[in-house]
């Protein structure tokens, strides 16, 4: 990352530094990136409805003595752990309490107790799971909403709806829901949430290279400025 740090600016780019680097390592800061969505989507640390996978409070515990809050997991669509293809839960399943107000270290006893769930490897969840999980190391320069949203429909457009618009523009928010069993509400398909833009983004590619690769591929066709700043300006 490139910086000019003047003699008047030192504290300043310091603090912003650590602010970036905080957020772009414990926030969905850059999944708002990779989806376009710095503008619309404030809240990088929602604090409702946390979720925990069992077997990654195990190991964390085994591996760190202490287990934590994923943020891979933060989403409220996310039903599933990217890494071990379970269950989220929002409650312990040994005692009953929310996660959100469970404390971590009472899992050290609770873990104990833990039912044994199988995985669904390669479900729609855990694919799901894992394209968000991949967006979050997302690094680069953020893309903007518009052309997001337009790849993303365009996209759906072709693969889901065989080129009918129509039919994708009324259907597309009821399929995306019946896909991942998620609640989006928003009946139009603009400035919609980082929870609803991630589904919709998933469905039309499946996975993060795939995503990535259409967001950097600029056709001739595309709109203009699919980045926000343009590439001729970096230093
Ligand atoms: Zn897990
Ligand atoms: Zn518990």
């Amino acid at each position: 990352m490139h910086r000019h740090v003047g003699q008047f600016g030192i504290g300043l780019n310091i603090e912003h530094r650590v602010t970036e680097e905080v957020l772009r390592e414990n926030t969905l800061y850059p999944l708002a990136q990779a989806l376009g969505r710095l503008a619309l989507s404030t809240n990088y640390t929602p604090t409702v409805r946390w979720k925990i996978c069992l077997q990654c409070v195990i190991e964390d515990i085994e591996k760190h003595g202490t287990s934590y809050i994923h943020r891979r997991n933060l989403l409220p669509a996310i039903t599933h752990c990217s890494l071990h293809a379970t269950p989220l839960h929002v409650k312990c399943p040994s005692c009953l309490e929310p996660i959100t107000i469970h404390k971590l270290s009472n899992f050290e006893k609770c873990r104990n107790f833990f039912p044994k769930t199988p995985p669904t490897f390669r479900s729609s969840h855990h694919m799901f799971a894992i394209f968000v999980s991949d967006l979050l190391s997302y690094n680069d320069k953020p893309f903007i909403s518009k052309a997001v949203d337009h790849r993303v429909f365009e996209k759906l457009v072709a693969t889901l709806y065989n080129g009918d618009y129509s039919q994708a523009y009324y259907n597309i928010i009821i399929d995306a829901n019946k896909a991942l069993g998620a609640r989006i509400r928003s009946n139009r398909l603009e400035g919609i949430s980082l929870n609803a833009c991630s589904i919709l983004a998933f469905l039309a590619y499946q996975t993060s290279e795939a995503y990535l690769d259409a967001m950097t591929n600029v056709g001739e066709r595309s709109p203009r400025g699919f980045l926000m700043s343009s590439r001729s300006t970096k230093t």
